[in-house]
């Protein structure tokens, strides 16, 4: 159909006449396997080198957020000493909680069985009878918190951290030894000591000493300090809070490349990407082509969360790319390939920094909050900067056009595994923004985009509070467009036929795919078809054409457009601009 099919031919065929059939899953294939989007795919791998890691080591496979605890943790002052020539680490961790309710007596931090736990203190009194075991270090709390009563805990912690968990030790092809961490989903436990849930956010401090000749880089502002024996310090502060999963830290004989962030009303931020020195020379374009993403991003979704910091990418080792909040993790094997064109992963990464890092989801079915968003602003960038139409990029680079493809699933994800289905995760998640987008109308759109963000910056959200904020800003009912879009497996079906009549032409549109909508709250307006506006572009026999939006509310519905001066249809192309993720069967003149 016309997302694969050329337009001149499409309407070749229905002017040769007979019933004309153009399948999008013939013409899908061939193009280009479809696999998944590629931050997506590289994710999923590390997560299964993770789960294979703790497999081969006799242990369970990790599972995500924690129960109700009856504390929150404010903030994290963690302290590494790191050596990259070396597998090790020691690290503490200064803990500060606030008790929920009154009565807490212990806390249940995540930590991997690797890590041996050297001592613990409760507001610098050593604690004893703590027990690690089942990646759960228990410290019993004696006397128990009061409610609303803080303490700090201090763990110190080392060992040889699991091969395969967040930290990697690796090799930069002619500076040697490095480190680079990357922790998502659940990996942050296997290298510090935390409550390992997306929505328990506390603010980071994180320093970690190193040998000399090394630069050690982390989220927000640093700087570092010499040690007596000849190491360094770098410490580094973000002043917001932010999920347990975006702490990273990266190691490495760096090589630091500036450019300058100057905001619309004149503020400036350093724009900053460290990368081994035999990478330096292909990501000086690269780092000062970041400062124009963030002035498109910031116009779209208004000023850089982080402005106070910085924003940076930081060389690793992973097969994509990571968006720890101001240090986006990129990998050696992109950052050393001097002929790729990065643009799309580092606005993707970029656009994590408001989608992902400052708002997060709350939990991990809902991971499309951030991936969808984040592939979306690749197309809303294009868009702006250089004027694609987002339809048909979405069509052409961001769908496979099959029914049970890799858009199939449903893009609410497995908690236990969130980067299971990164084709309904990632573009799908997208799709479903760009026709949330074409149901209420930009300006309604870009309005609820910035009050989802006001509303839940710093915190996490679900999927349901940003329908709320879509459904107070453009004032509509969007329950059967998140249920048929976001929990709804597959896309419908269409087949159309046309015929002409006086003053116009009659185009009936049929869905006929074999599933209904998944509804997992039941409505008053529910509908087991889906409901969608839909553009109609009628070709007529003078050679003009005339584009008509219908909204389709029925699974057959026909629909009257006008046509000037007794003009006939001669072929008809439905969402002729791809703003609809959809399989048109056929399109034809009714018989
Ligand atoms: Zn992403």
């Amino acid at each position: 159909m016309r997302r694969f099919l050329p337009l001149p031919l499409a309407v070749a065929l229905v002017l040769g006449g007979a019933a004309v059939t153009a399948r999008s899953d013939r013409a899908a294939r061939e193009r280009p396997l479809h696999a998944g989007h590629p931050e997506g795919r590289a994710k999923r791998a590390r997560a299964l080198v993770s789960e294979a890691a703790r497999a081969g080591s006799g242990r369970a496979a990790l599972s995500p957020e924690g129960a109700e605890r009856g504390y929150d943790v404010l903030t994290y002052d963690l302290r590494f000493e790191l050596d990259p020539a070396v597998v090790a680490l020691e690290g503490s961790a200064a803990i500060r909680i606030a008790a929920l309710r009154p009565g807490v007596s212990e806390v249940r931090l995540d930590l991997d069985d690797a890590m041996t736990v050297r001592g613990v203190e409760r507001d610098g009194a050593s604690v004893a009878g703590f027990t690690a075991a089942g990646d759960v270090l228990t410290i019993p709390l004696t006397p128990p918190l009061g409610a609303e009563e803080r303490a700090t805990l201090v763990v110190r912690w080392g060992g040889t951290p699991l091969a395969g968990g967040a930290l990697t030790f690796w090799t930069a092809p002619a500076s040697g030894p490095a480190i680079s961490s990357l922790a998502e989903p659940f990996d942050a436990r296997t290298f510090w000591p935390c409550v390992d849930d997306p929505a328990d956010k506390a603010v980071v401090t994180l320093s970690a000493t190193v040998p000399a000749g090394y630069v050690a880089v982390s989220a927000g502002r640093g700087a570092s300090t010499s040690e007596p024996d000849g190491r360094v310090t770098w410490r580094w502060k973000l002043p917001q809070p932010i999920s347990t999963y975006l702490v990273s830290v990266a190691v490495a004989r760096f090589e630091e490349i500036a450019a300058e962030y100057r905001t619309a009303d004149g503020r400036t931020m350093p724009v900053v990407g460290w990368v081994v020195p035999e990478h330096a020379a292909p990501n000086r374009a690269r780092v000062a082509a970041m400062v124009r993403h963030l002035e498109v991003l910031s116009s779209l979704f208004g000023e850089y969360p982080y402005l106070d910091t910085k924003y940076g990418i930081v060389e690793g080792s992973f097969s994509g790319g990571m968006e720890h909040p101001t240090i986006t993790l990129i990998g050696a094997s992109l950052l050393g390939n001097a002929s790729r064109d990065l643009t799309n992963l580092l606005v993707h990464e970029l656009a994590h920094q408001w989608w992902g890092d400052e708002v997060t989801m709350r939990t991990w079915d809902d991971i499309w909050l951030n991936e969808g968003f984040a592939t979306y602003a690749e197309v809303l960038y294009h868009e702006r900067a250089s004027g694609l139409p987002p339809g048909f990029l979405l069509a052409s680079r961001y769908d496979d056009g099959l029914y049970a493809g890799q858009l199939g699933p449903a893009v609410v994800a497995p908690p236990s595994d969130p980067f299971r289905f990164t084709g309904a995760v990632y573009d799908k998640g997208a799709w479903v923004l760009h026709m949330l987008r074409r149901r209420v109308g930009d300006e309604a759109f870009f309005a609820a985009v910035r009050e989802y963000r006001k509303r839940h910056e710093r915190g996490s959200a679900t999927r349901g509070d940003l329908r709320a904020v879509f459904e107070e800003v453009s004032e509509r009912d969007l329950k059967q467009h998140f249920d048929q879009w976001v929990e709804t497996p597959y896309r419908p079906v269409l087949r159309a036929t046309f015929r002409n009549v006086s003053g116009g032409a009659e185009v009936n549109v049929r869905q006929v795919q074999a599933h209904a909508v998944v509804h997992p709250q039941p409505g008053p307006n529910d509908a087991p078809h889906y409901v969608f506006p839909l553009t109609l572009r009628l070709f007529t026999a003078n050679g003009g054409s005339r584009t008509a939006t219908v909204d389709v509310t029925r699974a057959d519905e026909t629909f009257f457009v006008p046509l000037d001066g007794g003009s006939a249809a001669v072929a008809v192309a439905l969402d002729p601009d791809g703003d609809l993720l959809e399989i048109v069967e056929a399109v034809g003149p009714a018989l």
